[in-house]
């Protein structure tokens, strides 16, 4: 890794990016996520129990306040009156109804019905809704109830709430409340009143917000008597909580709620988690004139929590994929940079390899002006290197290849004729008399007359021909692709030709001209058998030169021929 960073300065800005703007951006992710994890938690619990207080202490005023309402009504002195002022019984009826009256207008929409009921079980004044019952409307017997019996049974100024009772004048549910009437220290009769029980579907419904959770009322038979997110019939037997649907874990949590229990719970049912905060009722569980054991429970589904959570959720999904798409633009900017310093380590390669790269210089910043540096250097380079190769190559004297090269060339085109089995020659030519010529007029004109035969040489040789300075005053000719009968037509061409040649002061040599005399000699033919393996079907076996070296003896040995017979000849002769 450390190794990578010192070599690329795309690695580098990458590094840096991330260290300096990506990883403060995760780590306040990362802190952003678990700080609003727990913040959230602890707003659900605060929403949980909220909820659960405020639903209960409702329920408890209501209880209260309705019996403190009844308590007042019933200290009407219509109601004892009634008993110990027997003439104006009209009157105190009259009285009692105006109470009702009073009490329905205090509770409009809760108040079911009330009425004043006599020790023996007869009602002597009644209110149902808005409606007060003639005489003949009043019923007796009303001492045979449960409830009844209970209502007598507390003291003066006292308040019984019984069990809700579907009521058998209105049809409805409702829950039943009393105070005794005391008159001469005896209990004479009870002033009574039913609570609807619509009235606490109303009153949790306004409490609870149902896109959150929801909420039930629930009695110590495991019965809801309320519940926001159900509509529970008003005349039909409270549904139960348990039944076989209930998922286990809720299970276990009624029966706590139920037994009076108060706390947070969680279960989890088709794959969610849902948390329920519960608590009883402190009317009914601390009052022992009421009959009521509620509870009240709130039920939250973590999904519903996640919402908000989901939305930190994205944010840092967000974030990460800014910083994956930083780390991508970051790679393709440090590529896009760092491109021409690539692409410029290339060429410097290939220039050192001695090729001349071809690269465009497309930007004009630092790294395009070292670029455009460096190609003026590269072609520098190159024009010296090409000088140098020719001067490598070149004789001084003469400007045409020196023997060096000539060895060169004369080896590879051994090569490439045994390798493609086609003919080479080679001529070596040797100018006649020359020491003669030196001696007579000096080596400026021994050298001029030198240049002069080597630019004939170049001059009559076909393109793909290679005519070198071999040595002194003599020099030599490769003639690929040509047979001994073609060189030693071209090889007397050449002689003629410099025969023709007016040099200065050729009349004075010892045959009257300045001539040259040509050995000629091909390469072997026939197929050289590979190392180890027979030679092929029908080859000839191997004659004459096969090698650079034998090639030049036996062209040696056809000049030294050429000089023996006379000079001014080509050898062998045709
Ligand atoms: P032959 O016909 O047998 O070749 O006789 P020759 O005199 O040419 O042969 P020899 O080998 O005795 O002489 C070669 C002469 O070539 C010797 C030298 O004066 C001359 N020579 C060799 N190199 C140069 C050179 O670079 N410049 C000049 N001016 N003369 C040279
Ligand atoms: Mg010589
Ligand atoms: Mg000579």
């Amino acid at each position: 890794m450390i190794n990578f960073l010192k070599k690329s300065i795309r690695a580098k800005i990458s590094a840096a990016i991330f260290f300096i703007a990506l990883v403060p951006l995760a780590v306040m992710s990362v802190f952003l996520y678990f700080t609003s994890k727990d913040a959230m938690f602890r707003n659900v619990y605060k929403e949980l129990t909220w909820n659960v207080n405020e639903a209960s202490s409702q329920i408890d005023r209501l209880f209260h306040e309705t019996g403190k309402d009844l308590v007042l009504a019933s200290q009407n002195v219509a109601f004892k009156m009634y008993f110990f002022d027997k003439e104006h019984k009209d009157k105190w009826l009259g009285e009692q109804k105006k109470t009702l009256k009073h009490l329905r207008s205090i509770y409009p929409d809760m108040l079911d019905e009330a009425c004043f009921i006599r020790a023996d079980g007869q009602e002597l004044s009644r209110i149902i809704f808005d409606k007060l019952a003639d005489e003949n409307e009043l019923s007796s017997g009303e001492d045979r109830s449960h409830f009844f019996k209970e209502a007598f049974k507390v003291k003066e100024e006292e308040v019984f709430h019984g069990e809700p009772v579907i009521s058998e004048d209105t049809g409805r549910w409702v829950l039943p409340a009393a105070t005794p009437i005391v008159v001469n220290g005896k209990k004479a009769a009870i002033l009574h009143f039913e609570v609807s029980m619509a009235h606490f579907q109303r009153l949790l419904k306004k409490i609870i917000n149902p896109d959150r959770g929801y909420a039930f009322v629930i009695n110590d038979k495991g019965e809801f008597l309320a519940r926001t997110d159900m509509n529970i019939g008003e005349n039909e037997p409270f549904p139960k909580a348990v039944s076989p649907d209930t998922p286990a874990g809720l299970a276990e949590i009624y029966k706590k709620i139920v037994a009076g229990g108060k706390g947070i719970d969680q279960f989890s049912f088709n794959g969610n988690d849902y948390y329920v905060s519960y608590r009883p009722v402190d009317a009914g569980f601390e009052d022992r004139l009421n009959e009521n054991k509620w509870s009240i429970a709130y039920v939250l589904s973590s999904d519903r929590i996640y919402v908000e959570f989901s939305i930190i959720r994205y944010t840092i999904l967000a974030m990460a994929v800014i910083i994956l798409l930083v780390l991508i633009l970051t790679y393709f900017v440090g590529e896009y940079v760092t491109k021409p310093v690539r692409e410029l380590a290339h060429a410097t390669g290939k220039v050192a390899a001695g090729e001349m790269p071809s690269f465009e210089v497309k930007s004009d910043d630092e790294i395009g002006q070292l670029s455009k540096a460096f190609r003026t250097m590269a072609e520098a380079v190159k024009r010296r290197d090409e000088a140098l190769r020719g001067l490598a190559v070149t004789d001084g004297l003469t400007g045409i290849y020196n023997h060096r090269h000539f060895k060169d060339e004369l080896e590879k085109a051994v090569k490439a004729a045994r390798r493609f089995k086609r003919p080479l020659s080679l001529l070596m030519a040797d100018i006649d008399f020359f020491k003669n010529y030196n001696d007579a007029h000096g080596h400026t004109y021994g050298d001029a007359a030198l240049r002069k035969v080597a630019e004939l040489f170049s001059k009559n040789l076909r393109e793909v021909d290679i005519a070198a300075r071999y040595g002194g005053e003599e020099f030599a000719m490769i003639l690929p692709e040509t047979g001994l009968k073609d060189a030693l037509a071209a090889a007397e061409r050449i002689r003629l030709r410099i025969k023709e040649e007016p040099f200065p002061f050729e009349e004075q040599q010892p045959n009257g001209d300045l001539t040259i005399s040509i050995g000629a000699a091909e390469l072997g033919e026939g197929v050289e058998p590979l190392e180890g393996a027979e030679p092929p079907q029908g080859a000839q076996p191997l004659q004459g030169a096969t090698d650079a070296i034998s090639l030049i003896n036996a062209a040696d040995k056809a000049l030294y021929s050429a000089k023996e017979n006379g000079r001014d000849i080509v050898w062998p002769k045709v």
